[in-house]
C-alpha cells in the first residue's frame, strides 16, 4: 500500500485533516508539541484505493528550533513516504517554517500534494490561493473543521500517488516451487524417490506448467508441488565426491529458486554444523522453511531423547519452522509434510495490516522501551509491513536500535501474529 505522509507546522489541523481522510475520529485532534502518541498511522481508503495515511503531529520535538526541527520531522516522514500530503493554515499565510518544510520537500522530489486548510467558506478561497506562492503547485482548499473540499483534495491525493506496483514476487498460479536440502546421505533423494514413487503419472501433464527439466512435478497428499532441482539430488553421487564446493553452490541456487524448503536432517546421527548452515542458508535467503527429521525408524528411544536435547540447544533459533519426523525408508510421516509446507507457505504470505502493526507496536514500545544509549533513547515512531514472502517490517525511529531489542521486537511479534514457518525480516529505518 501506499504511505502518505502528512506534514506541516504545528496547529495547521494535521490531525483533524488526518480524522477526516479515514472518516473516524481516532486521531488526536490537538497537535500539542511534545505530545506523543502511540499510533500515528492509519488505513484508508478513497474510491476504492487503498493507503497508509502517517500523520506527523503528535511526534515529540527535541530541543532545537522550532523550524529546525519540524523540517526534521518532515524530512523523516517524507523519507517513509510515497506522497506527501502538505499542509499549511490559509487563515494566516505563508510563514517562515512553512518555507524550511518546502526546502525539504524539494530536496525530496517527492510528489506533494498541497492542501490550505481552514478555508471554511467560500470567502477565504482567496487567502487559499495565496498558497501559490510556495511554488508547490496548485493548493487545495479545504476545511478539516467542516469537511469542505475535502473529496477534491482526496481526489488530486489518489492521482498523486504511485501506480500499483506488480508483485514480483507472486508467480501467477502454477504448483510451489520447493527445493528438498540438506546435507549428503540424510536421505534427499530417497525422499524424493518416494513421494515421486507415488504418484509419477499424475504429475507429467499439469496442464500449464512448464517444468525446468532438473525440476519434477510430485504430488504429495493431494497437491501438486515443483520440486527444484531434483535432477541435482539424484546425481549427487557424482557430484559429491570432491566437489563440496559446487554441492553447495546447487543448494544456495536451489533455495533461491524455491518458496519454501525442506531441510531434511538424519535423525539417527548427531546434529552436524552442516545441517546448521543449511538451515541458516535458508532464513538468510528468506524462504519458508521445513524441518524433517529423516531415518525416523532407525532412531531408539534413547536417540530421541538426546535428539530432542539437541533440537532444543542447536535448532532453537528455528523453533519457528513446522518439523516432522519421516522415514522415507518405510513412508511413515511422509504425508505430514504437504500441510507442514502449506502452514510454512501461509505463514510466509501473512500480512499484518498497519492498524494492528503500530498497535501492537505502541502496547510493546510503551510496556518495553528501548534503554537509553548515551543520554538518548530511541523511539519507533510508526512500523509497516513493507512486504510479504517474507513478512518484512519497516519500523522508522528517532533514532539506532539495539540488536537486542530488535530481535525482542521479532520475538514478541512471532507471539502476537504466529509466523510459523517463514522467517520474519526487521528494517530500522533510523532519522539519524
Ligand atoms: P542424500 O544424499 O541426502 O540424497 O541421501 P540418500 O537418499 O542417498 O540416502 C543416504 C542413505 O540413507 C542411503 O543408504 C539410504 O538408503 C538411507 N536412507 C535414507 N532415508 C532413510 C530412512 O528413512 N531410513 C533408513 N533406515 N535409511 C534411510
Amino acid at each position: 500500500k501506499p504511505v502518505v505522509a502528512v506534514v506541516g507546522r504545528p496547529n495547521v489541523g494535521k490531525s483533524m485533516l488526518v480524522n477526516r481522510i479515514i472518516g473516524r475520529r481516532e486521531a488526536v485532534v490537538q497537535d500539542v508539541p511534545g505530545v506523543t502518541r502511540d499510533r500515528v498511522s492509519y488505513d484508508a481508503i478513497w474510491n476504492g484505493r487503498e493507503f497508509v495515511i502517517v500523520d506527523t503531529g503528535g511526534w515529540a520535538p527535541d530541543a532545537k528550533g522550532l523550524a529546525a526541527q519540524i523540517a526534521e520531522q518532515a524530512e523523516l516522514a517524507i523519507a517513509a513516504a510515497d506522497t506527501v500530503l502538505f499542509v499549511v493554515d490559509a487563515s494566516v499565510g505563508i510563514q517562515d517554517v512553512d518555507e524550511a518544510v518546502v526546502q525539504v520537500l524539494r530536496r525530496s522530489k517527492k510528489p506533494v500534494v498541497l492542501a490550505a486548510n481552514k478555508v471554511d467558506d467560500a470567502r477565504n478561497e482567496a487567502e487559499a490561493a495565496m498558497m501559490w506562492n510556495l511554488g508547490l503547485g496548485e493548493p487545495h482548499p479545504v476545511s478539516a473543521l467542516h469537511g469542505r473540499g475535502s473529496g477534491d483534495l482526496l481526489d488530486a491525493l489518489m492521482e498523486a500517488l504511485p501506480e500499483a506496483p506488480l508483485e514480483a514476487d507472486v508467480e501467477l498460479g502454477g504448483p510451489r516451487r520447493v527445493a528438498i536440502v540438506g546435507r549428503p546421505n540424510v536421505g534427499k533423494s530417497s525422499l524424493l524417490n518416494k513421494l515421486a514413487k507415488q504418484q509419477r503419472s499424475v504429475v507429467d501433464n499439469v496442464a500449464g506448467t512448464t517444468v525446468d527439466p532438473v525440476d519434477e512435478l510430485v504430488e504429495v497428499a493431494g497437491t501438486v508441488y515443483r520440486f527444484i532441482d531434483t535432477a541435482g539430488i539424484r546425481r549427487r553421487v557424482k557430484e559429491a565426491s570432491g566437489h563440496e564446493y559446487y554441492a553447495s553452490l546447487r543448494t544456495a541456487s536451489a533455495i533461491e529458486r524455491a518458496e519454501v524448503c525442506v531441510v531434511v536432517i538424519d535423525a539417527a546421527d548427531p546434529i552436524a554444523d552442516q545441517d546448521l548452515r543449511v538451515l541458516t542458508m535458508v532464513e538468510e535467503a528468506g524462504k519458508a522453511l521445513v524441518i524433517a527429521y529423516n531415518k525416523w525408524d532407525l532412531t531408539d528411544e534413547e536417540r530421541r531423547r538426546y535428539l530432542n536435547r539437541e533440537i532444543e540447544q542447536d535448532i532453537r533459533a528455528f523453533d519457528w519452522a513446522p518439523q516432522v519426523n519421516i522415514s522415507a525408508l518405510t513412508g511413515r510421516g511422509v504425508d505430514k509434510l504437504s500441510k507442514a509446507i502449506e502452514a510454512a507457505l501461509e505463514g510466509w504470505e501473512t500480512r499484518i495490516s498497519t492498524g494492528k502493526l503500530n498497535a501492537f507496536l505502541g502496547r510493546i514500545t510503551a510496556a518495553h522501551p528501548h534503554p537509553v544509549r548515551g543520554g538518548k533513547q530511541s523511539r519507533i515512531l510508526f512500523g509497516t509491513q513493507a512486504h510479504t514472502s517474507p513478512p518484512t517490517f519497516a519500523l522508522f525511529t528517532s533514532g539506532q536500535l539495539d540488536p537486542g531489542y530488535v530481535r525482542f521486537i521479532k520475538r514478541r511479534l512471532r507471539e502476537e501474529f504466529g509466523f510459523v514457518g517463514t522467517p520474519v525480516h526487521i528494517e530500522v529505518r533510523a532519522r539519524e
